[in-house]
């Protein structure tokens, strides 16, 4: 059975497209001018949801581990940082053409026999030879009349050398000790030769990246120890357990710099993909940067008679857009319900974790009149405090069910009559669809119990 058969979500890419553009999750780039490749814009819904998957991520390295600490280093790094990493030699794709249909691919990403026998995957045309094509993006810093080599610089293809070029600035100004992290989120930009299905893989992205520094030795318990972890935190997440696999790196695949290296791979609706690297990096990094900075890296072992050595380190590498993009396909569901007496009546949900829903709850009167729209309004700013939350007055109750299940809102609260005879209001939950009444003063407590005890059942 092939991989793409055993896919068990209701999701599919074009599903998955639409409904993030219609609800203001994910649009085109510059889509007025017809759209710029390998560049997404995140809408008011999927602004939130990155926000948050960021804010997840970020409490679980930081606020959850004494030994780990947050940075956010510049986009703009000395060129001589890409030397040192191997960027500038080494940061490259294999690059074929296909001269008849013109089609370009990565030589690594079609079937071998195409690349050996020099024939199109698409349409059998003849394919160029493999050329290296380096994936950083250059640009110029300064005023350039010409092409001035001398002012080139790059946008940074991983946030990770933000983090070693800073690791000693780290360990003087917070006093760290080994074994110790350092967190970091933000945008990275790779020239990518194919940019497909829809935002796995960009242009412009975003990264979490954690790098965490250990003594040489300890280094293969600490790499299982982050396996296990990163495996943890998805489980933590609600995320399907069966759509997550490792994949160790053969010999073909390693970097020649790491000792070890697993990508946990998701069964997305176009089959298993990575979604995260957990490396074993070795001394390598920050060797390099002391031969290439002059400056002494290494770490003065004050618990080891003072001796001195470069740390070794183990990195857990996930794209934030790609996670997102992974939530949405992971949270998608489709379910026939029966109630209001419309009997195939189908919703589409979201099943977010609570955490990371772009809206925790929202608030919906029953009706506009009678004051219920007021006192909905009145509950709302009770809640907006401590929760993300939307209001919904227009149309029929179960219509604004639908709405808020396709933005994967968690809980809905309505008001009506009742909540102005005795102040109860009815809460739904979304998952379930099931309703309960309660005193208006018990909701915030409840969302948040709620909250912290959610398992996902479907
Ligand atoms: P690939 O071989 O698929 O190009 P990679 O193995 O080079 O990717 P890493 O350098 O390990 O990827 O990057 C770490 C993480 O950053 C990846 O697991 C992925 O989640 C994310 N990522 C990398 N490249 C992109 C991209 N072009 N678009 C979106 N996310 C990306």
């Amino acid at each position: 059975m092939s991989e793409l058969q055993t896919y068990q979500g209701a999701a599919t890419m074009e599903k998955i497209t639409s409904l993030a553009k219609r609800r203001g999750f994910v649009f085109q780039s510059s889509e007025i001018y017809g759209g710029q490749n390998g560049a997404w814009d995140y809408g008011p819904l999927g602004v939130e949801l990155k926000n948050r998957i960021a804010q997840n991520w970020w409490k679980e390295m930081t606020q959850l581990h004494d030994e780990i600490v947050g940075l956010d280093a510049a986009i703009l790094m000395h060129p001589r940082t890409w030397e040192a990493s191997g960027h500038v030699e080494n940061f490259t794709d294999p690059l074929v053409d296909c001269k008849k249909c013109k089609a370009r691919f990565r030589a690594d990403q079609i079937p071998p026999e195409c690349v050996s026998a020099k024939k199109c995957p698409e349409c059998g045309g003849d394919l160029t030879d493999v050329r290296k094509f380096n994936l950083m993006f250059k640009t110029h810093i300064g005023p350039v009349e010409s092409n001035d080599d001398d002012n080139v610089i790059y946008l940074r293809p991983e946030t990770a050398q933000g983090i070693y070029v800073n690791y000693k600035n780290i360990i003087q100004s917070n006093r760290m000790k080994l074994p110790f992290g350092i967190a970091q989120i933000g945008k990275a930009f790779r020239n990518e030769i194919v940019t497909k299905n829809f935002i796995f893989r960009t242009c412009e992205f975003e990264q979490m990246e954690m790098q965490y520094f250990v003594k040489p030795g300890t280094d293969v318990e600490w790499f299982n120890e982050w396996k296990k972890r990163r495996w943890a935190y998805y489980e933590k997440l609600g995320v399907k357990m069966d759509h997550l696999r490792w994949h160790q790196h053969g010999a073909d695949e390693l970097a020649h710099y790491a000792k070890d290296a697993y990508d946990i791979e998701y069964l997305f609706p176009m089959g298993w993909k990575e979604l995260e690297g957990v490396h074993n990096r070795s001394q390598y990094d920050l060797t390099r940067h002391t031969d290439y900075s002059g400056k002494d890296l290494r770490y003065i072992d004050q618990d080891d008679g003072n001796k001195k050595y470069i740390p070794f380190i183990i990195e857990t590498s996930a794209g934030l857009t790609r996670t997102l993009l992974m939530t949405l396909c992971d949270a998608y569901d489709e379910e026939k319900i029966a109630d209001k007496g419309a009997e195939d009546d189908c919703r589409a949900v979201l099943r977010f974790h609570p955490t990371i829903a772009p809206i925790t709850v929202a608030v919906l009167p029953l009706q506009k009149k009678d004051g219920l729209a007021d006192l909905a309004q009145d509950i709302r700013a009770e809640l907006r405090e401590d929760f993300a939350t939307d209001y919904d007055q227009g149309g029929a109750i179960g219509r604004r069910y639908r709405r808020q299940d396709e933005a994967g809102t968690p809980f809905c609260v309505t008001i009506d009559y009742e909540t102005k005879e005795n102040g109860s209001v009815t809460l739904r939950f979304r998952d379930s669809m099931e309703q309960i009444r309660l005193p208006r003063g018990e909701l915030a407590s409840r969302l948040f119990q709620e909250i912290k005890a959610y398992k996902r059942t479907k």
